[in-house]
Protein backbone atom coordinates (compact mmCIF):
# COMPACT_ATOMS: atom_id res chain seq x y z
CA UNK A 1 0.00 0.00 0.00
CA UNK A 2 1.42 3.27 -0.67
CA UNK A 3 0.26 7.34 -0.19
CA UNK A 4 3.10 8.52 -2.27
CA UNK A 5 0.35 10.16 -5.28
CA UNK A 6 -1.03 11.98 -1.54
CA UNK A 7 0.32 15.44 -1.21
CA UNK A 8 0.41 14.78 2.80
CA UNK A 9 1.60 11.79 4.67
CA UNK A 10 -0.51 8.87 6.16
CA UNK A 11 0.23 6.28 9.31
CA UNK A 12 -0.24 5.81 12.68
CA UNK A 13 2.60 8.02 13.84
CA UNK A 14 -0.01 10.90 13.45
CA UNK A 15 -2.55 9.18 15.33
CA UNK A 16 -3.01 11.13 18.50
CA UNK A 17 -2.06 14.26 16.64
CA UNK A 18 -3.75 17.25 18.00
CA UNK A 19 -5.48 20.27 15.50
CA UNK A 20 -6.54 23.56 17.90
CA UNK A 21 -9.16 26.09 16.55
CA UNK A 22 -6.54 28.46 15.48
CA UNK A 23 -4.72 25.67 13.44
CA UNK A 24 -8.31 24.39 11.51
CA UNK A 25 -8.73 25.25 8.19
CA UNK A 26 -12.15 23.42 8.52
CA UNK A 27 -14.56 21.59 11.62
CA UNK A 28 -16.69 18.72 10.26
CA UNK A 29 -19.83 17.53 12.38
CA UNK A 30 -18.77 17.84 16.04
CA UNK A 31 -21.13 19.30 18.94
CA UNK A 32 -22.01 22.47 17.25
CA UNK A 33 -23.23 20.64 13.83
CA UNK A 34 -26.96 19.25 14.33
CA UNK A 35 -26.58 16.38 11.63
CA UNK A 36 -23.34 13.96 11.18
CA UNK A 37 -22.31 10.28 11.07
CA UNK A 38 -20.14 7.75 9.96
CA UNK A 39 -21.56 4.31 8.96
CA UNK A 40 -20.18 0.93 7.50
CA UNK A 41 -22.76 -1.09 5.75
CA UNK A 42 -21.75 -4.49 4.08
CA UNK A 43 -23.16 -5.27 0.57
CA UNK A 44 -23.46 -7.62 -2.10
CA UNK A 45 -20.24 -7.43 -4.56
CA UNK A 46 -22.18 -5.84 -7.49
CA UNK A 47 -23.94 -3.06 -5.43
CA UNK A 48 -20.32 -1.48 -4.61
CA UNK A 49 -18.11 0.55 -7.61
CA UNK A 50 -15.05 -0.82 -5.86
CA UNK A 51 -12.39 2.09 -5.13
CA UNK A 52 -14.81 4.62 -5.77
CA UNK A 53 -15.07 7.72 -3.75
CA UNK A 54 -18.21 9.77 -4.25
CA UNK A 55 -18.91 13.23 -2.50
CA UNK A 56 -22.29 14.79 -2.60
CA UNK A 57 -21.63 18.32 -1.53
CA UNK A 58 -18.81 21.30 -1.39
CA UNK A 59 -15.21 19.88 -1.51
CA UNK A 60 -12.80 20.65 1.00
CA UNK A 61 -10.94 23.56 -1.07
CA UNK A 62 -14.12 24.91 -1.67
CA UNK A 63 -14.96 25.48 1.95
CA UNK A 64 -14.72 28.68 3.91
CA UNK A 65 -11.70 28.92 5.92
CA UNK A 66 -12.45 28.50 9.44
CA UNK A 67 -16.17 27.28 9.12
CA UNK A 68 -17.96 24.07 10.43
CA UNK A 69 -19.75 22.25 7.54
CA UNK A 70 -21.78 18.87 8.31
CA UNK A 71 -19.91 15.50 7.70
CA UNK A 72 -21.29 12.31 7.03
CA UNK A 73 -18.68 8.88 5.75
CA UNK A 74 -20.76 5.97 4.22
CA UNK A 75 -18.29 2.97 4.24
CA UNK A 76 -19.87 0.82 1.97
CA UNK A 77 -17.66 -2.50 2.26
CA UNK A 78 -18.00 -6.35 -0.01
CA UNK A 79 -16.15 -9.49 0.79
CA UNK A 80 -17.11 -13.30 0.86
CA UNK A 81 -16.63 -13.71 4.42
CA UNK A 82 -18.24 -10.49 5.67
CA UNK A 83 -21.31 -10.56 7.76
CA UNK A 84 -23.63 -7.93 9.22
CA UNK A 85 -22.14 -8.13 12.60
CA UNK A 86 -18.95 -7.12 11.42
CA UNK A 87 -20.24 -3.32 10.52
CA UNK A 88 -19.85 -1.73 14.17
CA UNK A 89 -16.56 -2.79 14.06
CA UNK A 90 -14.65 -2.02 10.72
CA UNK A 91 -16.85 1.63 11.57
CA UNK A 92 -14.90 1.84 14.46
CA UNK A 93 -12.12 1.78 12.48
CA UNK A 94 -12.32 5.18 10.69
CA UNK A 95 -11.83 6.35 13.53
CA UNK A 96 -8.48 5.62 13.66
CA UNK A 97 -7.99 5.62 9.74
CA UNK A 98 -8.78 9.14 9.45
CA UNK A 99 -6.24 9.70 12.39
CA UNK A 100 -3.38 8.02 10.38
CA UNK A 101 -3.72 11.56 8.14
CA UNK A 102 -1.09 13.90 8.74
CA UNK A 103 -3.32 17.24 9.26
CA UNK A 104 -6.88 15.30 10.64
CA UNK A 105 -8.02 14.85 13.65
CA UNK A 106 -10.58 12.78 13.95
CA UNK A 107 -13.07 12.31 17.58
CA UNK A 108 -15.44 9.97 18.36
CA UNK A 109 -18.03 7.63 16.51
CA UNK A 110 -21.47 6.81 15.13
CA UNK A 111 -23.53 10.41 15.23
CA UNK A 112 -20.95 12.29 17.48
CA UNK A 113 -18.35 12.00 14.82
CA UNK A 114 -16.08 15.10 14.82
CA UNK A 115 -13.26 16.29 12.94
CA UNK A 116 -10.33 18.84 11.95
CA UNK A 117 -8.39 19.05 9.29
CA UNK A 118 -5.45 21.50 9.55
CA UNK A 119 -4.54 24.60 7.58
CA UNK A 120 -1.17 23.14 6.94
CA UNK A 121 -2.30 20.25 5.34
CA UNK A 122 -4.73 22.27 2.75
CA UNK A 123 -1.59 24.35 2.55
CA UNK A 124 0.11 21.06 0.53
CA UNK A 125 -2.64 20.37 -1.59
CA UNK A 126 -4.75 17.92 0.51
CA UNK A 127 -7.87 19.92 -0.54
CA UNK A 128 -10.39 16.78 -1.57
CA UNK A 129 -12.73 14.78 0.04
CA UNK A 130 -11.80 12.14 -2.55
CA UNK A 131 -8.34 11.86 -1.16
CA UNK A 132 -9.38 11.20 2.13
CA UNK A 133 -12.29 8.25 1.15
CA UNK A 134 -9.24 6.88 -0.90
CA UNK A 135 -6.79 6.95 1.44
CA UNK A 136 -9.58 5.12 3.77
CA UNK A 137 -10.17 2.66 1.24
CA UNK A 138 -6.88 2.02 0.98
CA UNK A 139 -6.24 1.35 4.91
CA UNK A 140 -9.56 -0.77 5.07
CA UNK A 141 -8.47 -3.30 2.55
CA UNK A 142 -5.31 -3.43 3.74
CA UNK A 143 -5.67 -3.75 7.37
CA UNK A 144 -8.87 -6.16 7.21
CA UNK A 145 -7.78 -8.27 4.08
CA UNK A 146 -11.56 -9.48 4.32
CA UNK A 147 -12.51 -6.62 3.11
CA UNK A 148 -12.41 -7.33 -0.94
CA UNK A 149 -14.51 -4.60 -2.28
CA UNK A 150 -15.04 -0.71 -0.77
CA UNK A 151 -16.64 2.79 -2.21
CA UNK A 152 -16.89 5.28 -0.03
CA UNK A 153 -19.40 8.19 0.05
CA UNK A 154 -19.17 11.74 1.95
CA UNK A 155 -21.80 13.69 2.47
CA UNK A 156 -20.92 17.35 2.75
CA UNK A 157 -24.30 19.22 1.92
CA UNK A 158 -26.81 20.07 4.61
CA UNK A 159 -29.59 19.58 3.12
CA UNK A 160 -28.72 16.01 1.24
CA UNK A 161 -27.52 14.55 4.68
CA UNK A 162 -30.55 14.21 5.98
CA UNK A 163 -31.88 11.03 4.12
CA UNK A 164 -28.29 9.38 4.72
CA UNK A 165 -28.41 10.35 8.77
CA UNK A 166 -31.67 8.78 9.08
CA UNK A 167 -30.47 5.35 7.84
CA UNK A 168 -27.45 5.70 9.88
CA UNK A 169 -29.48 6.39 13.21
CA UNK A 170 -31.48 3.24 12.00
CA UNK A 171 -28.61 1.19 11.33
CA UNK A 172 -27.47 2.31 15.12
CA UNK A 173 -30.92 1.49 17.02
CA UNK A 174 -31.37 -1.86 15.58
CA UNK A 175 -27.68 -2.89 16.44
CA UNK A 176 -28.57 -1.67 19.91
CA UNK A 177 -31.91 -3.48 20.10
CA UNK A 178 -30.27 -6.73 19.62
CA UNK A 179 -27.85 -6.32 22.63
CA UNK A 180 -30.98 -5.73 24.73
CA UNK A 181 -32.18 -9.14 25.80
CA UNK A 182 -28.75 -10.26 26.74
CA UNK A 183 -26.73 -10.13 30.13
CA UNK A 184 -23.16 -10.93 31.48
CA UNK A 185 -24.53 -14.24 33.15
CA UNK A 186 -25.89 -15.97 29.36
CA UNK A 187 -22.36 -15.78 27.95
CA UNK A 188 -19.39 -17.62 28.61
CA UNK A 189 -16.71 -15.49 26.92
CA UNK A 190 -15.83 -11.42 27.17
CA UNK A 191 -13.97 -8.96 25.15
CA UNK A 192 -11.73 -6.40 25.01
CA UNK A 193 -10.51 -3.47 23.21
CA UNK A 194 -7.71 -1.09 22.82
CA UNK A 195 -8.78 0.77 19.79
CA UNK A 196 -8.04 3.96 22.05
CA UNK A 197 -4.74 3.20 23.65
CA UNK A 198 -3.34 5.96 20.90
CA UNK A 199 -4.96 8.60 23.29
CA UNK A 200 -5.36 7.04 26.23
CA UNK A 201 -2.42 4.34 27.22
CA UNK A 202 -3.54 3.12 30.03
CA UNK A 203 -7.19 2.48 29.08
CA UNK A 204 -8.66 -1.04 27.84
CA UNK A 205 -12.40 -1.07 27.09
CA UNK A 206 -14.20 -4.77 28.71
CA UNK A 207 -17.36 -5.27 27.02
CA UNK A 208 -19.85 -7.04 27.95
CA UNK A 209 -23.67 -7.67 27.18
CA UNK A 210 -24.45 -5.43 29.77
CA UNK A 211 -21.66 -3.16 29.52
CA UNK A 212 -21.66 -1.79 26.28
CA UNK A 213 -18.50 -0.43 25.42
CA UNK A 214 -17.90 3.00 26.52
CA UNK A 215 -17.73 4.47 22.42
CA UNK A 216 -21.44 2.70 22.72
CA UNK A 217 -19.93 1.27 19.30
CA UNK A 218 -19.13 -1.63 19.81
CA UNK A 219 -21.23 -4.07 21.65
CA UNK A 220 -20.90 -7.74 22.78
CA UNK A 221 -22.26 -8.87 19.26
CA UNK A 222 -19.82 -6.87 17.00
CA UNK A 223 -16.78 -7.68 19.83
CA UNK A 224 -17.20 -11.66 19.06
CA UNK A 225 -17.63 -10.95 15.27
CA UNK A 226 -14.38 -8.99 15.35
CA UNK A 227 -12.15 -10.75 17.29
CA UNK A 228 -13.53 -14.16 15.42
CA UNK A 229 -12.01 -12.52 12.26
CA UNK A 230 -8.94 -10.92 13.99
CA UNK A 231 -8.25 -12.89 17.23
CA UNK A 232 -4.52 -11.16 17.56
CA UNK A 233 -6.22 -7.53 16.97
CA UNK A 234 -7.35 -4.86 18.74
CA UNK A 235 -10.43 -6.24 20.01
CA UNK A 236 -9.82 -9.78 21.47
CA UNK A 237 -11.94 -12.95 23.42
CA UNK A 238 -11.32 -12.36 27.58
CA UNK A 239 -12.29 -15.32 29.04
CA UNK A 240 -14.19 -13.98 32.41
CA UNK A 241 -12.80 -16.33 34.89
CA UNK A 242 -14.47 -16.54 38.27
CA UNK A 243 -16.63 -14.39 39.35
CA UNK A 244 -15.47 -12.84 42.17
CA UNK A 245 -17.89 -10.32 43.35
CA UNK A 246 -21.52 -11.01 41.32
CA UNK A 247 -23.13 -7.80 42.47
CA UNK A 248 -20.20 -5.43 41.82
CA UNK A 249 -19.50 -7.36 38.16
CA UNK A 250 -15.82 -8.25 39.12
CA UNK A 251 -14.49 -11.01 36.78
CA UNK A 252 -10.96 -12.68 37.47
CA UNK A 253 -10.38 -12.72 33.98
CA UNK A 254 -11.10 -8.81 33.22
CA UNK A 255 -9.02 -7.90 36.24
CA UNK A 256 -6.00 -9.92 34.65
CA UNK A 257 -6.94 -8.33 31.16
CA UNK A 258 -7.28 -4.84 32.37
CA UNK A 259 -3.65 -5.10 34.72
CA UNK A 260 -1.85 -6.62 31.32
CA UNK A 261 -3.22 -3.94 28.94
CA UNK A 262 -3.07 -0.72 31.54
CA UNK A 263 0.76 -2.00 31.67
CA UNK A 264 -0.42 -2.97 35.91
CA UNK A 265 -1.83 1.15 36.24
CA UNK A 266 -5.14 -0.80 37.13
CA UNK A 267 -5.59 -3.84 38.18
CA UNK A 268 -9.15 -4.65 39.33
CA UNK A 269 -12.87 -3.20 37.90
CA UNK A 270 -15.99 -3.09 38.96
CA UNK A 271 -18.16 -3.47 35.73
CA UNK A 272 -21.26 -2.14 37.90
CA UNK A 273 -20.05 0.52 39.56
CA UNK A 274 -19.11 4.21 39.24
CA UNK A 275 -17.57 4.38 42.70
CA UNK A 276 -15.44 1.81 43.59
CA UNK A 277 -13.07 0.07 41.25
CA UNK A 278 -15.02 1.76 38.44
CA UNK A 279 -14.03 0.70 34.58
CA UNK A 280 -11.31 3.34 32.94
CA UNK A 281 -12.44 5.75 30.83
CA UNK A 282 -10.58 6.49 27.33
CA UNK A 283 -12.11 9.81 25.80
CA UNK A 284 -14.79 8.15 23.45
CA UNK A 285 -17.18 7.83 25.82
CA UNK A 286 -20.62 8.58 25.11
CA UNK A 287 -22.04 9.59 28.41
CA UNK A 288 -20.49 10.64 32.34
CA UNK A 289 -22.28 8.96 35.15
CA UNK A 290 -20.74 11.81 38.29
CA UNK A 291 -21.61 11.94 41.89
CA UNK A 292 -23.27 14.53 43.15
CA UNK A 293 -22.10 14.53 47.19
CA UNK A 294 -24.65 17.49 48.33
CA UNK A 295 -27.40 15.27 47.82
CA UNK A 296 -25.58 11.91 47.59
CA UNK A 297 -27.08 11.02 44.12
CA UNK A 298 -25.72 10.91 40.75
CA UNK A 299 -26.33 13.07 37.26
CA UNK A 300 -25.63 11.83 33.49
CA UNK A 301 -24.26 14.34 30.92
CA UNK A 302 -24.04 12.68 27.33
CA UNK A 303 -21.80 14.29 25.02
CA UNK A 304 -23.68 16.26 23.09
CA UNK A 305 -25.48 18.70 25.86
CA UNK A 306 -24.96 21.93 25.26
CA UNK A 307 -25.91 23.01 29.18
CA UNK A 308 -23.75 22.40 32.33
CA UNK A 309 -24.36 19.83 34.04
CA UNK A 310 -25.97 20.72 37.97
CA UNK A 311 -22.40 20.67 39.37
CA UNK A 312 -21.83 23.72 36.91
CA UNK A 313 -19.37 21.87 35.26
CA UNK A 314 -19.65 21.56 31.04
CA UNK A 315 -19.28 17.95 29.55
CA UNK A 316 -15.77 18.81 28.05
CA UNK A 317 -14.72 19.63 31.29
CA UNK A 318 -15.86 17.01 33.36
CA UNK A 319 -14.33 14.89 30.37
CA UNK A 320 -11.13 16.13 30.98
CA UNK A 321 -11.31 14.64 34.69
CA UNK A 322 -12.94 11.51 33.43
CA UNK A 323 -10.93 10.44 30.79
CA UNK A 324 -7.42 9.37 29.25
CA UNK A 325 -7.44 6.06 30.86
CA UNK A 326 -7.65 6.91 34.71
CA UNK A 327 -9.91 4.87 37.18
CA UNK A 328 -11.54 8.01 38.67
CA UNK A 329 -14.03 7.02 40.96
CA UNK A 330 -17.42 9.72 41.20
CA UNK A 331 -16.57 10.20 37.34
CA UNK A 332 -17.42 7.11 35.21
CA UNK A 333 -17.75 7.07 31.11
CA UNK A 334 -20.66 5.36 29.98
CA UNK A 335 -21.96 4.24 27.06
CA UNK A 336 -26.07 5.18 26.40
CA UNK A 337 -26.75 1.08 26.00
CA UNK A 338 -25.46 0.49 29.96
CA UNK A 339 -28.12 3.22 30.54
CA UNK A 340 -30.87 0.17 29.64
CA UNK A 341 -29.15 -2.73 31.38
CA UNK A 342 -30.80 -3.77 34.92
CA UNK A 343 -26.82 -4.24 35.75
CA UNK A 344 -26.39 -0.39 35.39
CA UNK A 345 -24.38 0.86 38.43
CA UNK A 346 -26.36 -2.00 40.53
CA UNK A 347 -23.63 -2.07 43.15
CA UNK A 348 -23.61 1.45 43.94
CA UNK A 349 -27.44 1.70 44.17
CA UNK A 350 -27.57 -1.44 46.67
CA UNK A 351 -24.80 -0.03 48.94
CA UNK A 352 -27.08 2.95 49.80
CA UNK A 353 -30.13 0.44 50.01
CA UNK A 354 -31.93 0.60 46.33
CA UNK A 355 -32.93 -1.85 44.21
CA UNK A 356 -32.10 -0.12 40.90
CA UNK A 357 -28.96 1.73 39.71
CA UNK A 358 -31.46 4.10 37.88
CA UNK A 359 -32.56 5.53 41.70
CA UNK A 360 -29.33 6.92 42.04
CA UNK A 361 -29.95 9.22 38.78
CA UNK A 362 -31.07 12.83 40.22
CA UNK A 363 -30.25 14.51 37.31
CA UNK A 364 -30.18 14.63 33.64
CA UNK A 365 -30.14 17.05 30.56
CA UNK A 366 -33.11 17.01 28.89
CA UNK A 367 -32.14 16.07 25.46
CA UNK A 368 -30.68 12.79 27.15
CA UNK A 369 -33.44 12.31 29.66
CA UNK A 370 -35.97 12.16 26.72
CA UNK A 371 -33.63 10.13 24.47
CA UNK A 372 -33.35 7.32 27.45
CA UNK A 373 -36.26 7.47 28.76
CA UNK A 374 -37.99 4.55 27.77
CA UNK A 375 -35.16 2.73 29.95
CA UNK A 376 -36.49 4.50 32.96
CA UNK A 377 -38.78 3.14 34.98
CA UNK A 378 -42.41 5.39 34.61
CA UNK A 379 -43.09 6.23 38.00
CA UNK A 380 -39.23 7.65 38.51
CA UNK A 381 -39.25 9.63 35.07
CA UNK A 382 -40.97 12.86 36.86
CA UNK A 383 -38.45 12.61 39.85
CA UNK A 384 -35.28 12.98 37.66
CA UNK A 385 -34.70 16.85 36.94
CA UNK A 386 -33.21 18.28 34.28
CA UNK A 387 -31.70 21.80 33.60
CA UNK A 388 -35.33 22.84 32.63
CA UNK A 389 -36.72 22.10 36.44
CA UNK A 390 -33.71 23.32 38.55
CA UNK A 391 -30.65 25.44 38.07
CA UNK A 392 -28.62 24.70 41.70
CA UNK A 393 -28.09 22.01 44.38
CA UNK A 394 -30.86 23.76 46.74
CA UNK A 395 -33.05 24.00 44.14
CA UNK A 396 -32.11 20.49 42.75
CA UNK A 397 -32.27 19.59 46.61
CA UNK A 398 -35.90 21.09 47.15
CA UNK A 399 -36.96 19.00 43.76
CA UNK A 400 -36.20 15.65 45.45
CA UNK A 401 -37.81 16.38 48.21
CA UNK A 402 -40.65 17.61 46.75
CA UNK A 403 -40.94 14.63 44.03
CA UNK A 404 -40.14 12.04 46.90
CA UNK A 405 -37.33 10.77 44.60
CA UNK A 406 -35.90 7.84 46.38
CA UNK A 407 -32.68 9.16 46.90
CA UNK A 408 -33.94 10.80 49.88
CA UNK A 409 -34.35 7.75 51.29
CA UNK A 410 -30.28 7.73 51.51
CA UNK A 411 -30.06 11.60 52.72
CA UNK A 412 -30.95 10.67 56.87
CA UNK A 413 -27.86 7.61 57.32
CA UNK A 414 -25.36 10.40 55.91
CA UNK A 415 -25.69 13.00 57.77
CA UNK A 416 -25.34 11.11 60.93
CA UNK A 417 -22.49 9.61 59.84
CA UNK A 418 -21.11 13.00 59.29
CA UNK A 419 -21.73 14.06 62.79
CA UNK A 420 -19.80 11.07 64.04
CA UNK A 421 -17.22 11.73 61.80
CA UNK A 422 -16.45 15.15 63.26
CA UNK A 423 -17.31 14.35 66.43
CA UNK A 424 -13.74 11.30 66.53
CA UNK A 425 -11.23 14.68 66.17
CA UNK A 426 -9.36 13.28 69.14
CA UNK A 427 -9.06 9.78 68.63
CA UNK A 428 -6.14 8.80 66.06
CA UNK A 429 -7.97 5.56 64.57
CA UNK A 430 -11.09 6.08 62.73
CA UNK A 431 -12.59 2.83 61.62
CA UNK A 432 -15.65 3.92 59.95
CA UNK A 433 -17.29 2.65 57.27
CA UNK A 434 -17.45 5.94 55.51
CA UNK A 435 -15.79 9.01 55.56
CA UNK A 436 -16.56 12.38 54.09
CA UNK A 437 -14.71 15.17 53.55
CA UNK A 438 -15.33 18.57 51.32
CA UNK A 439 -13.14 20.13 48.94
CA UNK A 440 -14.28 23.69 48.47
CA UNK A 441 -13.92 25.50 45.32
CA UNK A 442 -14.02 22.91 42.97
CA UNK A 443 -16.76 21.79 40.53
CA UNK A 444 -18.95 24.73 41.17
CA UNK A 445 -21.84 24.79 43.65
CA UNK A 446 -20.31 24.56 47.05
CA UNK A 447 -17.51 22.17 45.87
CA UNK A 448 -16.99 18.26 46.06
CA UNK A 449 -17.70 15.44 48.73
CA UNK A 450 -14.68 12.90 49.08
CA UNK A 451 -16.34 9.87 50.06
CA UNK A 452 -14.32 7.05 51.39
CA UNK A 453 -15.97 4.17 51.80
CA UNK A 454 -14.86 1.26 53.74
CA UNK A 455 -12.01 2.48 54.73
CA UNK A 456 -9.50 3.37 58.42
CA UNK A 457 -8.20 6.80 58.31
CA UNK A 458 -5.09 6.90 60.67
CA UNK A 459 -3.53 10.42 60.94
CA UNK A 460 -0.96 11.53 63.51
CA UNK A 461 -2.48 14.98 63.46
CA UNK A 462 -5.32 16.95 62.23
CA UNK A 463 -5.48 20.36 61.46
CA UNK A 464 -8.35 22.28 60.13
CA UNK A 465 -7.73 25.41 58.72
CA UNK A 466 -10.26 28.04 58.33
CA UNK A 467 -10.61 28.76 54.87
CA UNK A 468 -14.08 31.36 54.77
CA UNK A 469 -15.27 33.47 56.58
CA UNK A 470 -18.71 32.59 55.70
CA UNK A 471 -18.03 28.79 55.79
CA UNK A 472 -21.36 26.84 56.99
CA UNK A 473 -19.08 23.93 58.07
CA UNK A 474 -20.94 22.40 61.38
CA UNK A 475 -17.77 22.05 63.34
CA UNK A 476 -13.83 23.13 63.61
S1 LIG B 1 -14.10 3.20 23.56
FE1 LIG B 1 -13.44 1.13 23.97
S2 LIG B 1 -14.51 -0.17 22.53
FE2 LIG B 1 -14.67 1.93 21.78
S3 LIG B 1 -12.95 2.06 20.37
FE3 LIG B 1 -12.23 2.84 22.35
S4 LIG B 1 -11.28 1.09 23.36
FE4 LIG B 1 -12.52 0.30 21.66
Amino acid sequence: MSFSDMPVEVGPVFEGERIRSKQMYVELGGPKIEKHFELVKVKPAKEIKDDEVILIGPDLGEMEEGSRYPIGILVEVAGKELEEDLEAVFERRIHEFCNFINGVMHLNQRYTNWMRVSKTAVEKGFNSFKQMGTILIRLFKAELPIIEKAQVTMITSAKEIDKYYEMAMDTYKKRDERALGLHDEDVDMFYGCVLCQSFAPTHACSITPDRTSLCGSINWFDARAAAKVDPKGPIYAVPPGECLNELAGEYSGLNEMTKKRSLGEVDRIYLYSGMEFPHTSCGCFEAIDFYIPEVNGHGIIDRNADVKAINGLAFSTMANQTGGGKQMPGFNGISLQYIASPKFQIYDAKQEGLDHGLKLIVWMNSELKERVKQFIPEDLQPKIATEQDVSDMSELREWLKEKEHPIVSTWGAEEEEEEEEWEEEGGAMIPMGTQTMTVPGVGGGGGFKIILKNCKVHAESLIIKKIDSSSKRKKK
